[in-house]
């Protein structure tokens, strides 16, 4: 058993069952236990591989599309650029190549900055630019608030996706909140929590949804992405934002483990196990929009092919050895390719009302 499962079955034992919400924030950022705070998810020896660990392609691409957002607003003075979630820093690694290549004198000007919840990752992500000899050092913050005054031009990948969820469940006697309780044999175990919801939280689709039927709300997903929105409209700039999830709000469950590259019961092994579910980019895009802001959504494959993804596969393959030409080529497959990360994977754009940043129709 899990330090962090004997933890939380003695909580529930004296305390009573927890949110799924609540369960997510332990499993994740448990100060002591928690999933980012204690473990090293990232690449072929950690639990999943995203998108910036794929290829260094990733991050070439988004730093060149955050430069032309820069550009598209008025290219304004002391510009922010900042990245939420960075895991090991890889994307900014990247991001900082590109832009010292594009415009030396823009990453002098420019102000960079890392928005972090773990503190053990923040040592991860300077290391990963103290070695790679970065063109500048970014600061780093504990939240969006912190971030320095100045439009600001903001990135996080597979972010949202980490952020807890709330789950409803449809019973006999009308929809409940989900709730992690402990069952006979004393296991964790989903229960429906007495008590009836609130109906303005449940999708048009709740009232004919069959008994057994999930629903999911984010309110951390949408209190964060109020705070970034905010921040935007007061003093200008963009934001992207990469994750797996969909198009329109519905019911249907997305929650789910991930440990060492294969599904695990969300249950069984707390903060030693990654736990995210699906991004609803419906709700998020509600939140931005009530800010003015506009937003355009593409899936990943049309978004790094429009930026040139094969173009600049071709470009790092000319020269080399075949195997690295296929290497190359399969990232490229990998990160756009429909049945991999090309259609689940979406990117969000939030962006002044008047500014267009391509491939953003
Ligand atoms: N963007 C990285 C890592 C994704 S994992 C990549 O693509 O590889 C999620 C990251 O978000 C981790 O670094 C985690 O510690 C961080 N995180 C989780 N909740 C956060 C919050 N509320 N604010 C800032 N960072 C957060």
């Amino acid at each position: 058993m899990t330090a962090l499962k004997e933890r939380l079955k003695r909580l529930i034992a004296t305390a009573g069952p927890i949110s799924v919400a609540e369960y997510m924030a332990q499993c994740l950022l448990d100060p002591e236990h928690g999933y980012y705070t204690t473990r090293e998810p990232f690449g072929k020896d950690g639990d999943f591989i995203t998108a910036p660990e794929v290829s260094q392609m990733f991050g070439e691409l988004i730093g060149v599309w955050l430069y032309t957002a820069w550009q598209a607003c008025g290219a304004p003075e002391k510009p922010v650029l900042a990245e939420i979630g960075p895991g090991r820093g890889t994307l900014m690694k990247d991001m900082l190549r590109t832009l010292a290549r594009l415009d030396p004198a823009f990453v002098k000007k420019a102000r960079f900055a890392l928005v972090e919840a773990s503190s053990r990752l923040a040592k991860v992500q300077k290391a990963t630019l103290k070695e790679a000899k970065a063109a500048a050092m970014p600061q780093w913050y504990a939240c969006v608030e912190d971030l320095p005054e100045g439009p600001l031009f903001i990135v996080g990948n597979e972010l949202f996706d980490a952020l807890p969820i709330r789950q409803f469940v449809k019973t006999k006697s009308g929809w409940r909140e989900r709730v992690v309780g402990m069952d006979e044999n004393g296991e964790l175990a989903f229960f429906a929590a007495p008590g009836s919801l609130d109906k303005t939280l449940l999708p048009a689709d709740a009232q004919t949804a069959p008994e057994g039927m999930v629903f999911e709300i984010a309110p951390a997903r949408e209190a964060l992405m109020d705070a970034i929105a905010e921040r935007l409209r007061r003093q200008g700039g963009a934001g992207l934002f990469i994750d797996y999830g969909f198009r329109r709000s519905a019911t249907g469950e997305t929650l789910q483990a991930v440990k060492q590259h294969a599904y695990d019961d969300v249950l069984a092994n707390p903060g030693e196990a990654d736990i995210t579910s699906h991004v609803d980019f419906d709700a998020l895009m509600r939140v931005a929009r009530g800010h003015g802001l506009k937003c355009q959504l593409m899936t990943q494959g049309d978004f790094l092919l429009g930026l040139g993804l094969l173009e600049r596969a071709g470009q790092l393959g000319a020269g080399k050895p075949a195997d690295m030409q296929k290497a190359i080529r399969d990232a490229a497959e990998r990160l756009a390719g429909p049945g991999q990360m090309g259609t689940l994977f979406k990117a969000l754009a939030v962006l002044p009302e008047n500014v267009t940043v391509p491939p953003f129709p």
